[in-house]
């Protein structure tokens, strides 16, 4: 983009010196101690990160992660499911594993398939103006599906008075509720515990969440979900960092000894290691565009940023932070999601399920699928959607070689 064209955001003059210290390549030596450091302190075996100025950043890993494989929540620096997907699979907010039971995963996505096919679905194109946050790739429960069940059963099996046959082989573990609100949910109380200290407490839209502020949180996801999803996850990096510098900050050697300034670029460590650029800057140019309106489709792409980072600075704003919620800040981590483009990827046990059940001996199969059949059709061809998302990690956000 031009770069004569100025921000419409204050901050970014305001902060100006602050912001390019945040957003500076981290010095080689203070990058190798902070990978060995969390290398040593994870369970990171056979991985280790290596450093060159010549060659930049990369993990030397014994093997490479594939598609499909299940990321080890170890690794992951901020997650988020993707929203639509939301609605096939549920999955604990921390770790992205399944959660609840089979008949719970089936009962409640039929459940979702049911009320979305009795209202209008046409408004499900989302912003096109990046792969990585575009949530128009997942879902079966936008197609039509004429296998509807009675609204009855499904309840039956959300709420577990109705089981299927052979689910006890695919045991998954109990929903555990986040303290505040209903959206979240969890595998284990240690993962509840853990998104709430960090990333959730400050985006949680429970009943004890002031209601001024629950309500700038809901617009604030609101305008997400209705563009683009990649600034739900931008937000979880700026929720992580707050919540850093405020438990930094609690330290009382800390409060004294160093700056508030000093105090946020510590917090910002784990995030100032990814690869970034602005997200205006670097998104590709969709085949739809002409060239000649490259300076106005990237403006339009700041502008959709600018209103996303106003709704979440009504929600969170942080004065002691406020580098951290500039427009250059914010473009920066959303292109970082952007350019590293690590897609989230978890199997869905309801998959396993079925083929369990096709590969049982003919008799008893024939005897199970008179209870799992009409599911099965109820599903349709997309039984089997895996939890989809977008992450970043520890130890991967390295610049495209
Ligand atoms: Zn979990
Ligand atoms: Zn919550």
């Amino acid at each position: 983009m031009d770069p004569s064209s100025t921000s419409p955001c204050e901050l970014d003059r305001e902060f100006a010196p602050q912001i390019a210290q945040l957003l500076a390549a981290p010095p080689l030596q203070s990058a190798q101690e902070y990978y060995d450091r969390l290398i040593q302190s994870g369970k990171h075996d056979g991985i280790r990160v290596n450093f060159s100025s010549k060659h930049g950043k990369g993990v030397c890993a014994n093997k490479e992660f594939a598609e499909g494989d299940l990321i080890l929540k170890d690794r992951i620096l901020v997650g988020a499911q993707h929203s639509l997907n939301k609605i096939d699979c549920t999955v604990c907010s921390y770790c992205f594993r399944f959660v609840g039971s089979i008949e719970f995963q089936i009962g409640r996505r039929l459940y979702w398939q049911s009320i979305g096919s009795n209202s209008d679905c046409t408004n499900r194109r989302h912003y096109h103006g990046s792969d990585a946050g575009s949530s128009a790739s997942s879902s079966g429960a936008t197609k039509e599906n004429s296998n509807t069940l009675p609204e009855e059963a499904l309840r039956s099996l959300i709420n577990g008075n109705l089981s299927l046959p052979f689910t006890d082989h695919f045991g998954l573990p109990r929903v555990v509720a986040c303290r505040g609100c209903e959206e979240e949910r969890y595998c284990s109380q240690s993962c509840a515990d853990s998104d709430w200290e960090t990333y959730h407490s400050l985006l949680c839209t429970g009943s004890k969440t002031d209601p001024s502020r629950r309500s700038a949180i809901h617009k604030f996801v609101e305008h997400a979900n209705g563009t683009n999803d990649i600034f739900l996850v931008a937000a979880k990096a700026i929720t992580l960092t707050v919540l850093r510098y405020n438990k930094l900050k609690r330290q009382p050697q800390k409060n004294t000894d160093e700056s508030n300034f000093s105090l946020l670029m510590e917090a910002w460590k784990p995030l100032s290691m990814g690869f970034k650029k602005r997200w205006w800057d670097s998104v590709a140019l969709p085949d739809d565009v002409d060239f000649c309106d490259e300076d106005s489709f990237r403006q339009q792409i700041r502008d959709l940023a600018y209103t996303s980072l106003q709704l979440l600075k009504d929600a969170i704003f942080e004065s002691e932070c406020a580098p951290l919620f500039s427009l250059e800040v914010y473009g920066h981590i959303i292109g970082m999601f952007e350019l590293n483009n690590l897609g989230l990827v978890v199997a869905s046990p309801v998959e396993d399920y079925f083929i369990h059940i096709d590969d049982l001996p003919d008799d008893e199969k024939e005897e199970a699928e008179k209870v799992t059949r009409p599911f099965l059709d109820a599903l349709g061809e997309d039984y089997a959607v895996p939890c989809e998302g977008m992450c970043s990690f520890f130890l991967s956000s390295c610049p495209p070689h």
